[in-house]
């Protein structure tokens, strides 16, 4: 084997996200043009034979990048010497599961797959979740991954940075491309908040021109809600969408962001704004040589203040519901 291949660890592959973010990991969107890629796809046992129809579809694909594919049910195999891991299976909420049963029962599949890139991974793994509970699966996985930097467990909310990005580009009858430093803060849910008050359009502050009645009462819920919008129109959850954020969270985590710009993603708090440190919230951030940096001294309004503190104590409250696993 070529040490000079990257191990990509992929969990759910045969699911709707996992379907659409092999195929585009193995195009090379992630580590880019010249980097060969080996493909570690994890699935439960009864999605092993349709892991192996992804594999096939890979295979078919004939993509240049590609060395290899290993399909397996088994995390120690998949998450061995990974480069970066993209945490996407999770257990889905059944008829009659409260919301407490389906963050324990995530919150065993996080525990299980942090021990193993514990054992497993390379020390300079990257990871992120996107399994939901996001957040809090990311603070299970990387409390249970003692040796590893816990920096390197991550959450996305990239899809609602998106999500947010797109919106105002539209009312400003701009192109996503022009708006620059939006901020998703907090958790992957309902109430994450999008702050727009450092957003530019073009390099210029979009706040102004911006309806503060269409800020609040169509804006924030429009991103927050889109989900559940996707699922009505569509008939099915976000796929192809989530997929996307994914390769730029990690792209972008890589690579760099780009000048003059930040992202959002949920990380392990410093502390940075009165979150408490350990509690994996999005903030927005920059990245540069493969860190990210949280940005600071932002000004926060009694608004935000309040919108902050509602997804924190989510948050939080989603840590002492799992605290027997940490
Ligand atoms: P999806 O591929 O549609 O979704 C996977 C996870 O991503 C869910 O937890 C989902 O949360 C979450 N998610 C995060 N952001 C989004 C978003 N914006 N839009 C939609 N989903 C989002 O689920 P499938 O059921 O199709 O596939 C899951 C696969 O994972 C199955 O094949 C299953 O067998 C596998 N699995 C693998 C495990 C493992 O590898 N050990 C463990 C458990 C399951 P939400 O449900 O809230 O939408």
């Amino acid at each position: 084997m070529s040490h000079d291949v990257k191990n990509i660890a992929i969990t759910g592959g045969a699911g709707q996200i996992g379907y659409q973010l092999a195929f585009r990991v193995a195009s090379g969107q992630v580590y880019g043009p010249k980097q060969k890629i080996r493909l570690h796809l994890l699935e439960i046992t009864p999605a092993l034979s349709a892991l192996e129809g992804v594999k096939m579809e890979l295979d078919d694909c004939a993509f240049p990048l590609l060395e290899d594919i290993v399909t397996t049910d088994n995390p120690d195999v998949a998450f061995t010497n990974a480069d970066c891991a993209f945490l996407v299976g999770a257990r889905p909420r059944s008829a009659g599961m409260e919301r407490k049963d389906l963050l324990l029962a995530n919150a065993e599949i996080f525990s299980v797959q942090g021990k193993s890139i514990n054992a497993n991974a390379k020390k300079e793994i990257k990871v992120l979740v996107v399994g939901n509970p996001a957040n809090t699966n990311a603070l299970i996985a990387r409390e249970n991954a003692p040796d590893i930097n816990p920096r390197n467990f991550t959450a996305m909310t990239r899809l609602d940075h998106n999500r947010a990005v797109s919106q105002i580009a539209h009312r400003m009858g701009s192109h996503s491309s022009d708006i620059k430093q939006l901020i998703i803060w907090g958790n992957h849910s309902a109430t994450q908040y999008p702050d727009i008050r450092f957003c530019q359009n073009k390099g210029k502050t979009v706040i102004n021109d911006i309806d503060h009645d269409w800020y609040i009462k169509n804006f924030i819920p429009t991103v927050q809600q889109r989900g559940a919008a996707i699922i009505k129109a569509r008939g099915a959850s976000s796929a192809a969408s989530a997929a996307s954020a994914a390769i730029d969270h990690m792209h972008d985590w890589i690579n760099g962001t780009e000048e003059k710009n930040w992202t959002s993603m949920g990380v392990m708090s410093d502390g940075s704004y009165g979150i408490e440190e350990g509690v994996v919230f999005s903030f927005p951030v920059t990245c540069k040589n493969g860190e990210y940096h949280i940005i600071q001294d932002l000004e926060i309004d009694a608004f935000s203040q309040e919108m902050i503190h509602a997804t924190n104590k989510e948050l939080r409250e989603e840590r002492e519901g799992v605290a027997s696993l940490l």
